[in-house]
């Protein structure tokens, strides 16, 4: 009934993507992280590779893989670069998951192609500055008119804004009927009255960017709006439980670097005349780490299974998201702390995934709210 063992197609992607973020992402991690430098060369490596359409079919110039053999790839990248890893998990599961389960066969020919193949970057950008978890609070407005929409707003916090080609946009369509107003609409980069603010200046992923979005009398066609008027908070909700998976496998691989850095220092730092590792109170750290480490991958697994068998992924979607989380964040607060001084400053590059590991209990959702998500489910 349940089989653990990777396919052979898997196991290589396993491979192909842990020497990848060992031989093109490792050297300059910590100074692109401190300068806050976009990784441009190593993204475009990554497209070659076909990371930044995995799951979507080839027919639009996808991989066609499962959502398992993506969240093997995510953690192999995030387990060196968190911030690579994000850039490649927008694209994959918000924009590419989007367009493709909602759009039109002529947003996919136009759009998807180009970022399935990574020729294209996309961004989601669903949150504002008074409506962050209830997003469906959001003011930004698409005005019909004729065959446009004139767009009107700001948005926020949008990962991959400055550097995207085009950026999904929620807005309000009718207002006075809450959620059921908004409808969502692929926006490209170089429209007039179309802005990015400046890159934010970031606690951790800093060499991602993440950036406020100005739309001022933007005039879209009708046909790069998705879906109906009116479906984009339940399309912009259905693509973040998937989403979730992506950021609970950027959270188990910051945690299994954690744990590998952890292993590796604690046992060629000698203190007392012998390894640290020797000590009961480290090892006990070190089994704590692989046993939640464990118990998060099969968590997120399942929740990989689930959506591609087409089963209800929601609940256990959230469920991955806050544990795995909440295991980076307590590995490598450790990994720090097995570091000792040395894993306080910048060089050992540890401290950089205690600050990554933040993130992943905040963004696509709050641990909070990933709880409300999973509470709800139960009652
Ligand atoms: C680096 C970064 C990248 C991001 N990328 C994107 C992106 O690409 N696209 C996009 O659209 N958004 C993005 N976001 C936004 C992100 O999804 C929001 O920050 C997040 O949903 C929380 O919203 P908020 O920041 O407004 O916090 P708030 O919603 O104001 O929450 C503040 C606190 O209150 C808690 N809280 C709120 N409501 C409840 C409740 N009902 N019950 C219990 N606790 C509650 C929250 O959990 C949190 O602890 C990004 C954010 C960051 C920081």
């Amino acid at each position: 009934m349940i089989n653990f063992n990777l396919s052979e197609e898997q196991e290589l992607l396993k491979k192909t993507a842990k020497d990848f973020a060992k031989n093109e992402l490792l050297e300059g991690a910590v100074n692109r992280d401190e300068n806050k430098i976009w990784p441009k060369e190593q993204i475009s490596k990554m497209a070659n590779l076909g990371f930044l359409g995995m799951m979507v079919n080839p027919k639009w110039d996808g991989g066609g893989m499962d959502t398992i053999s993506y969240s093997i790839a995510m953690e192999e990248i995030a387990a060196v670069d968190a911030s690579a890893a994000v850039v490649m998990s927008v694209n994959n599961s918000l924009v590419c998951y989007l367009i493709e389960h909602f759009g039109s066969d002529f947003q996919k020919e136009k759009y998807l192609k180009k970022l399935a193949s990574g020729s294209n970057i996309g961004a989601f950008s669903l949150s504002e500055p008074q409506s962050g978890s209830d997003a469906s609070n959001m003011i930004t407005t698409a005005i019909k008119d004729g065959n446009h929409y004139i767009l009107n707003g700001t948005k926020n916090w949008v990962t991959n804004g400055i550097n995207s080609d085009l950026v999904l946009v929620f807005a309000i369509t009718e207002k006075g009927i809450g959620h059921r107003g908004i409808s969502c609409f692929i926006v490209e980069k170089g429209l007039s009255g179309f802005e990015c603010g400046k890159a934010e200046n970031k606690l951790g992923i800093r060499a991602s960017d993440t950036c406020e979005l100005y739309f001022d009398n933007v005039k879209i066609s009708e046909e790069n709006r998705i879906g109906e008027e009116g479906e984009g908070f339940k399309i912009a909700l259905s693509t973040l439980d998937g989403g979730r998976i992506g950021i609970a496998s950027q959270a188990l691989g910051i945690a299994s670097a954690s744990l590998y850095h952890s292993i590796q220092y604690s046992k060629e730092r000698e203190q007392f005349g012998k390894p640290i590792a020797n000590n009961q109170s480290i090892q006990f750290k070190l089994a704590d780490m692989a046993m939640e480490l464990e118990a998060a991958r099969l968590l997120t697994w399942k929740a990989a299974w689930m959506k591609d068998q087409h089963k209800n992924f929601s609940a256990i979607a959230s469920m991955a998201k806050v544990y795995a989380s909440e295991v980076a964040m307590r590995a490598s607060t450790q990994c720090v702390q097995i570091h000792g001084g040395y894993g306080y400053i910048a060089e050992t590059g540890v401290e950089r995934l205690m600050r990554d590991a933040k993130i992943t209990q905040i963004y696509e959702g709050t641990s909070e709210i990933q709880r409300v998500v999973i509470a709800r489910s139960l009652l």
